[in-house]
């Protein structure tokens, strides 16, 4: 099985199972789990902040996150293609009572400073104030694009001068920095709050990272406790997690593996695929006369997987678990079926 669906499909490596199973462990919920200790170290000094916390999934790092950042009633401003506003069951509504502002980031996956500076809104009798601005970075519904740090840096900017905290679902944070080969920190700097999954690319089965200032990941712990994701003997959770931060170094290799798919793909007649910046690659299939569902159908039967991403875009994405000779057999069906 070629599974090209998502980067979250890895399994463990014998050496992260050894990890879990090696980790010193103790009660996390009372902090005493000095793997989990360990790991939020790490975490807080790769992306430049204070602190950071780990978490179940991405997902409730980002929530917790809205949570921290706003209060009740006010605005966040999200782009439009985003995970948290798309794929997070409108759970900034649901968790933090937040109205939500949707900016649309273009092919970039980024609002421009000036779209942002436009949306910022202050709290009067009846307008409900901004209370955050929430980023994403690599973009996945774009296509896994790397934004550039001046690009972060642009949106961001006006927020924070408004006093506006800055969220970026960095789920793939670590995937950017690799592609645009800038230190993550050169990212990270410009933002308030950042997670980064722990369980994508770097490898590890459970888990992911909420990292800020002291202040906001102390309060993040309380939230986490009221989300049901305080966790006892995590360690064993925690140890895969150090040995996925080894893994940053290697997301090239998905990147590589990412593009020679890509040319491939867009040598098929009837296909196209653009040249990707990281490790998800978008492919258009209608010129082969076929909606995504159906090609998905018939690359199942060839034991070929990705994920339907529009009625004509396919999404395939690249991982620790596929080989470049998985990508050239993935291709040769691929090719056979079309
Ligand atoms: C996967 C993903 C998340 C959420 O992570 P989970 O661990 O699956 O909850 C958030 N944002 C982006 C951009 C993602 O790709």
């Amino acid at each position: 099985m070629i599974d090209l669906r998502s980067d979250t499909v890895t399994r463990p490596s014998d050496e992260m199972r050894e990890a879990a199973a090696e980790a010193p462990v103790g009660d996390d919920v009372y902090g005493e789990d000095p793997s989990v200790n360990e790991l939020e170290e790490r975490a807080a000094d790769l992306v430049g902040k204070e602190a950071a916390l780990f978490v179940p999934s991405g997902t409730m790092g980002n929530q917790i996150a809205a949570r921290v950042h706003t209060e009740r009633g006010e605005e966040a401003i999200v782009e439009a293609n985003s995970h948290v506003y798309k794929y997070e069951l409108g759970g900034f509504a649901q968790h933090a009572d937040l109205q939500i502002r949707p900016l649309d980031g273009g092919d970039a996956g980024i609002p421009s400073g000036e779209q942002v500076a436009d949306a910022l809104a202050a709290e009067d009798l009846h307008a409900a104030g901004t209370g955050l601005l929430s980023l994403e970075n690599t973009h996945n519904r774009k296509g896994g694009v790397a934004i550039p740090p001046e690009e972060v840096a642009a949106a961001a900017e006006p927020a924070r001068e408004f006093g506006v905290p800055v969220h970026l679902d960095g789920a793939r944070v670590f995937n950017a920095a690799v592609a645009l080969d800038v230190p993550v920190t050169d990212i990270t700097s410009h933002v308030d709050s950042v997670m980064f999954c722990l369980s994508k690319g770097l490898g590890a089965p459970v888990g992911s990272m909420l990292a800020g200032s002291q202040a906001f990941v102390d309060r993040a712990r309380r939230e986490r406790k009221l989300f049901g994701g305080g966790l006892r003997q995590a360690g064993v959770l925690a140890g895969p997690g150090l040995r996925a931060l080894d893994n940053v170094g290697r997301l090239a290799v998905d990147h590589q593996n990412a593009e020679r798919l890509a040319d491939g793909l867009d040598d098929v007649d009837g296909l196209s695929a653009a040249d990707p910046d990281t490790n998800i690659v978008l492919v258009d299939v209608e010129g082969a006369g076929v909606t995504a569902a159906e090609f998905l159908d018939r690359c199942a039967t060839v034991d070929v997987h990705g994920t339907e991403f529009g009625e004509y875009t396919v999404r395939f994405c690249t991982h620790l678990d596929v080989t470049e000779s998985d990508v050239d057999t993935a291709l040769d069906r691929i090719a056979d079926l079309v």
